[in-house]
């Protein structure tokens, strides 16, 4: 059988699930290099910061639709089968309001809110909400099941499972990402390399994507639980500032975010943007405290910011081939990694396999 020497840099939710279906074909011999992997807490490693839940984002008749619609089956089969994996169906209210212009977190969560959105036949027990049972200042608002994710789980998972699948996990920090094929665990040169470097794409030699942005998201992490999970369009605080609640599976703690400032690339959790998330929390859940217990109710875990890794005109999923290596790119996932992780990956699998082809003809 002939074998293909496949290295993916990088170890986020982009390059773990890339890795997982690449493993699965026991004709691949996979490397995953990262500078980070599950287990660590770092600025530029998005993914362990996400909340993360499934709601969908993108634009009816877009490859963002197609990639999140891909997604659903597979996250549902992953929570249906593997418990252990840190994924739990939960009930989800979207609600839109009446005075959001469409800018910033209301542009983001345009799609979401969307009264007759595409994802209604993707996602169960989707319905409006009667108008009689919302406020004045309400549009309209839904409910669907979907799933909340607890990434440190979830993330170490994917890695079980493809070092099941005979993958090997090795620490890196490349300047270029031509080096990469040159660090297969075989020691033979890599047939592809996969580039999963989120928003460290914008710096990698040999990429130096400028299209490459932050949108700075903070939460608030807290053992509180109440219940279902909630997005609303917009707050009244600021246009980049955000309101929403997640209970993360298998005791991951509850997330009240949030924040989507762009080109804020500040680490430092910003205690007054903590507090307003907090505050606005409680006044949509306020089963999240006990009666007049106000934000001394919440029993925080800790506070966290991530770098959602946006890119103008949309995640870059294509082949190039740099310095005569091949590169396969799955980079470029905004606020939208998880709940397109499989769609994503599976495109960036086909390249792969394009780019193998190619390979094998050319030895003809
Ligand atoms: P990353 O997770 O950043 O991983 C990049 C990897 O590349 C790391 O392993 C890093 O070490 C490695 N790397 C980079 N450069 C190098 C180098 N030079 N050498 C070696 N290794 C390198 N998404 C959802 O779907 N649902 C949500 O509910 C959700 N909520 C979010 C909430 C917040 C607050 C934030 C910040 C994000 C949220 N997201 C959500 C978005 C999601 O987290 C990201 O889209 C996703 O994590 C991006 O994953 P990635 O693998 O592409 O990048």
């Amino acid at each position: 059988m002939a074998t293909n020497n496949i290295v993916v840099l990088g170890a986020g939710v982009s390059g773990l699930t890339t890795a997982y279906l690449l493993s699965q074909d026991p004709a691949n011999k996979v490397t995953v290099l990262a500078k980070h992997m599950p287990g660590d807490y770092d600025i530029e490693y998005a993914s362990p910061w996400a909340g993360a839940n499934y709601m969908p984002m993108g634009k009816a008749g877009s490859n963002h639709e197609a990639w999140e619609r891909a997604t659903w089956p597979a996250l549902k089969a992953i929570t249906e089968k593997y418990p252990e994996a840190g994924i739990h169906f939960r009930k989800a209210f979207i609600y839109n309001r009446k005075k959001d212009p469409q800018e910033d977190i209301a542009a983001f969560f345009t799609d979401l809110v969307e009264p007759n959105p595409w994802y209604k036949d993707v996602v169960p027990d989707f319905k409006p909400i009667p108008s009689d049972q919302l406020g004045p200042d309400m549009d309209n608002a839904q409910e669907f099941t979907s799933v909340c994710i607890n990434p440190p789980v979830y993330l170490a998972w994917l890695v079980g499972q493809s070092v099941k699948n005979g993958a090997v996990f090795k620490r890196a920090n490349l300047k270029h990402i031509t080096d990469a094929a040159n660090a297969h665990h075989t020691g033979k040169k890599a047939d592809v390399v996969i580039n999963c470097t989120g928003l460290s794409s914008k710096f990698l030699g040999g990429v130096l994507d400028e299209k490459m942005y932050p949108a700075r998201g903070q939460v608030v992490v807290v053992r509180n639980d109440p219940g279902p999970m909630m997005a609303v369009s917009k707050t009244d605080d600021a246009p980049d500032e955000a309101l929403y609640i997640m209970t993360r599976a298998v005791g991951g703690g509850t997330i009240l975010g949030g924040s989507y400032q762009k080109n804020n690339w500040d680490a430092t959790p910003d205690l007054s943007l903590a507090n307003r998330i907090m505050a606005r929390a409680i006044e949509i859940a306020p089963n999240l405290v006990e009666k007049g217990q106000g934000v001394k109710g919440l029993d925080i875990i800790r506070h966290g910011v991530g770098l959602r890794p946006l890119r103008e005109g949309g995640p870059r999923i294509e082949k190039e081939k740099i310095n005569g290596v091949s590169v396969v790119h799955n980079y470029g996932h905004g606020g939208f990694g998880y709940q397109a992780s499989f769609g994503c990956a599976d495109t960036a699998v086909s390249l792969v396999k394009e780019v193998l082809q190619e390979k094998s003809r050319a030895k003809l």
